[in-house]
């Protein structure tokens, strides 16, 4: 490819609403354009990469015995009614009405339509395992798209789907793809953190993701640095720890009742600590929450709107995403005021756990060496002091609710934790039964009864991923591709493109093409100091600089690297190709 025939267009100011380093240099160097808020479309250039990272997953799927298929991103509303997620999926599923008065659905992501697929296809068992894939377009109304394509509403995914009649072959399954997804990632040259999760529906490890270390990231991560624990903070959990008086003894128990104290405009548990000549630990911190779709019964909520207070010590913080998941709820948000007033009879602020009657207490393990504590005291300036937890208070639930930090010790080891932002880049999931039981897929077994296969899903980012290669991969001066993932493998800029660097310049374009690698020649009549700032943004591995002084010589430069070698014209090529083999060869391995 010439230069001049690739629509190249680079941009030197960093474009105003790019704030990490991927969503400005693939604006930059004219990889993608935008078309509208989280729609971004994907320039020659561009696609190339795109193309490169989706093969790489298609080769690895491929090799792992996965099918491809691509049903349609189009979907009928009907599918998303049989397994109930019609009505779940809220506002990022986009659908809209057609001609007919069909409800469809713009994928966002892809269970109903293979499992719809999987139904009307298979019928023995003799015909699973099966795991099928597509690397298609899904759209999700993201109400905040974000960082380019790290967060697009328009995106490109892997998304696969097993379906196996038993546990030991969901299993094999799941580690087929675990392996695959490992493989690609290096392929790429992409550094990746495993972080599990028991997803509690299948037992054991149930998930995987696979994330990388983003200053950006939405997920924190939470890791070890002794064993390998790493689990995101939404899931994370750490060695119990007892709770401390002031002196760092372990609490003791009380037999004075509990009292009232007044407390004059205090309010923060720092300022009630220093009221008290105490520390944060002396204290039971109580939250109201609000609860949307609670998936257990609580005791005296019967009301559209659900309530419990949550009970923690005071030096910790609750983990909504824990909170959620012990109550099975859709959401869980702080109480507004007017709800806190209403349920402690006091201003916000005097929560406490003692004599509560309008919301259960859910108590953090953190509670069970607590004695002798501080709680708010449901009234306007004042706590009680000498509460036991168990006498003074029963708990409607015990549960495991904080939020981990680092310096919270590991569960397995004991070693503190430390914590690095993350993107999740794959996913992998063991499903169950889900949805081939809502939607009615059966199998003959071999005795001809009926029976239901279970699902795993396991997804990939596809734009998301090629973005965080740039992540990875960049300096100041732009974009340093892996070799597997570059546009082009080579550039070969003549210093001018004409008279003996121009029949230089074709000859070696000539023999590296002949020879499979992949090379841009800039043929442009630009400055040489423009054509190399060009060829540093878009990040093209290898740089063959054809300048006249130093003919029979070129200057070969490797993208990474700052010294360049002179090479004789001669052997410029072969020289190059070995280059591109080996570091091919290394990232493939
Ligand atoms: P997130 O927590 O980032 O929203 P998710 O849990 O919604 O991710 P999945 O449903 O597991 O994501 O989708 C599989 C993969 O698709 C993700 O790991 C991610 O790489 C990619 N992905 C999800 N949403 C987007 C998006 N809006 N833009 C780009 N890639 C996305
Ligand atoms: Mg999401």
């Amino acid at each position: 490819m010439k230069t001049s025939q690739l629509m190249l267009s680079t941009l030197r100011e960093i474009p105003a609403d790019a704030v990490i380093a991927s969503h400005q240099l693939m604006l930059r160097a004219g990889l993608t354009r935008k078309l509208g808020n989280g729609l971004y479309s994907y320039m020659p250039l561009g696609l190339r990469s795109l193309r490169k990272v989706e093969n790489i997953i298609r080769e690895e799927l491929d090799k792992a015995g996965l099918l491809e298929m691509k049903p349609t991103v189009v979907v009928p509303g009907e599918l998303w009614k049989e397994s109930g997620r019609w009505n779940t999926m809220g506002v990022e599923m986009l659908r809209a009405k057609n001609r007919g008065g069909q409800d469809i659905v713009i994928s966002p992501t892809a269970e109903e339509a293979f499992t719809a697929l999987v139904r009307d296809t298979l019928t023995s068992y003799k015909q699973y395992p099966v795991i099928l894939y597509q690397i298609n377009t899904k759209y999700r109304d993201e109400i905040r798209p974000r960082y380019g394509v790290m967060r697009g509403r328009e995106f490109i995914m892997m998304d696969a789907y097993s379906f196996d009649i038993d546990q030991k072959s969901l299993d094999e399954s799941y580690e087929k793809c675990a392996a695959a997804y490992r493989r690609i990632f290096k392929r790429m040259g992409l550094s990746t953190i495993s972080v599990k999760a028991d997803t509690g529906a299948m037992g054991g490890s149930g998930s995987e993701e696979f994330m990388v270390e983003s200053e950006v990231g939405d997920d924190t991560l939470i890791l070890c640095p002794k064993c390998d624990y790493a689990a995101n903070v939404e899931k994370a959990t750490c060695k119990s720890d007892v709770a401390l008086d002031k002196d760092g003894n372990p609490q003791k128990a009380t037999d004075l009742p509990y009292e009232e104290i007044d407390t004059p405009n205090v309010k923060t548990i720092d300022d009630l600590a220093s009221f008290l000549k105490t520390t944060p630990q002396a204290f039971i911190k109580t939250l109201i929450y609000k609860v949307s779709n609670c998936g257990i019964e609580l005791p005296g909520q019967k009301g559209e709107d659900k309530f419990v207070a949550v009970c923690i010590r005071g030096d910790l913080d609750v983990n909504e995403a824990k909170l959620c998941a012990i109550l099975k709820a859709s959401d869980v948000e702080l109480a507004c005021d007017e709800d806190v007033t209403r349920i402690t009879d006091a201003p916000v602020g005097f929560a406490g756990p003692v004599k509560l009657t309008k919301a259960p207490v859910i108590a953090d393990e953190s509670i069970s060496t607590m004695h002798d504590a501080v709680t708010g005291g449901l009234k306007k300036d004042v706590h009680f002091i000498h509460v036991e937890p168990g006498r003074d208070f029963t708990p409607f639930m015990s549960a495991d609710v904080r939020t981990v930090k680092p310096g919270d010790k590991c569960p397995d080891c004991g070693a503190e934790f430390y914590t690095k932002k993350g993107n999740e880049l794959g996913h992998i999931f063991k499903l169950g039964d889900k949805y081939t039981k809502s939607m009615n897929v059966t199998y003959l077994d071999e005795n001809g009864k009926q029976q239901t296969p279970i699902m795993g899903c396991y997804g990939i980012g596809v734009d998301r991923t090629l973005a965080s290669i740039i992540e990875e991969h960049h300096d100041e001066n732009g974009i340093v591709w892996t070799m597997t993932t570059a546009p082009y493998q080579v550039a070969i800029v003549p210093v001018k493109y004409d008279g003996v660097m121009k029949e230089s310049s074709d000859k070696l374009y000539d023999e590296l093409t002949k020879a499979g690698i992949e090379v841009l020649l800039d043929d442009r009549n630009e400055r040489p100091g423009v054509k190399f700032k060009d060829m540093d943004l878009i990040g093209i591995p290898v740089r063959i600089v054809v300048g006249e002084k130093n003919l029979p010589n070129v200057e070969v430069k490797m993208r990474n690297q700052t010294e360049a070698n002179l090479v004789p014209l001669e052997e410029a090529s072969s020289k190059v190709v070995q280059i591109v083999q080996e570091e091919l060869a290394k990232l493939n391995a």
